[in-house]
């Protein structure tokens, strides 16, 4: 017996593509939502290549005519996940990644992901050939905006919407004019529907016609009804506050364990032997010398959001007090050369890596003993979560998803032995080099220490929680 029947839009999904976070949400929502007894497919763009990924597709929908061509959607599976691949090759099947070519935003992303919306909606309407109909209609992010609009505007349906921020940054914004190509009635464009500052902007679509909000984690859901991080939606997320809430992403707890990872040497919270040869081989591979404090780790896009700067001018002291530092990350030519520099400034103690490298990443996890996440703003932020599992203690700024997942060391925390890291506040750089003290002197103490390492990773940071958060929302929608 399933609970129901869930939709997931989204404009990536791994296996199949992914550019960032919301890919690894999509793909693994389904298995996770099953185990709570829901039957939730995704439905993606059919960007080049992917329907000869797709294990046994059928033809559930057809449309002679989507936005300027024949579109079909198959039906089928890849890895156990189930699969609705909207077949629209004037749309998808062109080079470039999902939103952009050569650096370039294709300039028909509007009806693109319009398109994807129109199908999941028609989708949800009347369900596909194969007789599968959603219960709920769960879109994501801008590109998903449009499906609650069109449920909304268009012919009623037997269907409830979720719309999920994992990016408020990103707002879908289309001019006014595109309103009639974008199958927006007149009507919608309204300061109460779909116009945004004189443009249209498809997430606000979906802010207003979703019957619930969610966002990646609860501080994240608070945070955005302030100017400085709703970024000019925060009044439509404040008019909206009683349907707004925040669901904590969860982490894949078979790619992330310490106990299985192929690319260390495995240990677990019982036997940390196999840490500190991590933390010497790490340290090796990374060039430095001797650490004496706690060697902090950094994986990370190195962008203003993720406070680089931030660390970059807190690090002296961290370094004066025997701290080491190892980074990965890319991005911002501006912060890398900061980076390399503060490599050149205290070689053997402070080293980086300019590039993406997964494999590294873990073996960076592993021999850590620290994790340093001091953003600016975070939705939810997965480094902090992978630190918890492998016993490599978060020193994360207290916001957003950060704020949800660390409990910061106190006085009063570590007397009632619920301290799992260190948090600061406000994100500048003397609450940031306060907290990197506070980090130094509780390594120094070996017994609070391991006792840290130990609560840390017992953390439960899997998708079971998550899962049930949003089953119990699904589960208010259809009640
Ligand atoms: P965001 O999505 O804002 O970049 P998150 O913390 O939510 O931040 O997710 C970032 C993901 O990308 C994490 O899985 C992190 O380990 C990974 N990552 C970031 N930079 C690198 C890098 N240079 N090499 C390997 N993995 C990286």
């Amino acid at each position: 017996m399933t609970r129901g029947r869930v939709l997931s839009v989204a404009s990536e999904c791994v296996p199949l593509i992914k550019t960032g976070g919301l890919a690894d949400v999509a793909g693994a929502l389904p298995a996770a939502m099953a185990a709570e007894g829901w039957d939730m497919r995704v439905l993606l763009p059919g960007y080049r290549g992917l329907s000869a990924r797709l294990v046994a597709p059928v033809v559930i929908w057809q449309d002679p005519d989507l936005f300027g061509g024949a579109a079909r959607v198959l039906g089928g599976a890849v890895d156990g996940l189930r699969v609705l691949l909207l077949d629209a090759p004037h749309l998808f099947d062109r080079p470039g990644g999902p939103y952009s070519a050569d650096g370039k935003d294709h300039p028909d992303n509007p009806e693109r992901f319009a398109a994807l919306c129109w199908a999941a909606a028609a989708l949800a309407r009347g369900g596909g050939s194969d007789g599968w109909r959603p219960d709920i209609l769960h879109a994501h992010d801008w590109q998903g905006g449009l499906a609650p609009a069109y449920l909304r505007y268009g012919e009623p349906a037997p269907v409830r919407s979720v719309m999920t921020i994992h990016n408020v940054a990103f707002q879908g914004i289309a001019p006014a004019a595109a309103r009639a190509a974008l199958r927006l009635p007149a009507a919608a464009f309204t300061s109460e529907g779909v116009e945004y500052y004189g443009n249209i902007s498809t997430l606000k679509a979906g802010l207003v016609c979703a019957d619930r909000i969610t966002t990646v984690s609860p501080t994240y859901a608070e945070e955005l009804m302030r100017p400085e991080f709703g970024l000019g939606l925060e009044g439509v997320l404040a008019a909206r506050a009683a349907d707004l809430s925040g669901i904590l992403n969860g982490v894949d707890m078979a790619v992330w364990s310490p106990e299985t990872d192929p690319e260390i040497v495995p240990y677990s919270a019982r036997d940390l032997t196999g840490k500190a040869v991590n933390r010497a081989r790490l340290i090796a591979e990374f060039g430095l010398g001797e650490v004496p404090g706690p060697l902090a780790i950094v994986v990370s896009r190195l962008t203003g959001q993720k406070g680089i700067d931030i660390l970059d001018r807190a690090l002296g002291g961290f370094v004066a007090a025997g701290g080491g530092l190892a980074l990965l990350g890319s991005g911002d030519p501006a912060l890398e050369a900061a980076m390399r520099a503060a490599a050149a400034r205290w070689p053997g103690r402070v080293a980086v890596r300019i590039g993406y490298d997964e494999a590294l990443s873990h073996r960076m996890f592993a021999g850590g003993d620290a994790v340093l996440v001091p953003s600016r703003f975070e939705p939810c932020g997965l480094t902090q979560m992978y630190g918890l599992r492998y016993g490599t203690i978060p020193l994360v700024a207290a916001t957003g998803g950060l704020n949800d997942s660390v409990v910061g060391a106190t006085p009063a925390s570590l007397a009632a032995r619920a301290a799992t890291g260190v948090t600061f506040h406000p994100v500048d750089e003397i609450a940031l080099a306060g907290a990197l003290r506070r980090l130094v002197a509780l390594h120094a103490d070996r017994k609070a220490w391991k006792a840290i390492i130990g609560r840390a990773m017992k953390v439960d940071v899997g998708w079971g929680g998550p899962a049930k958060a949003y089953s119990s929302l699904y589960e208010s929608l259809l009640a």
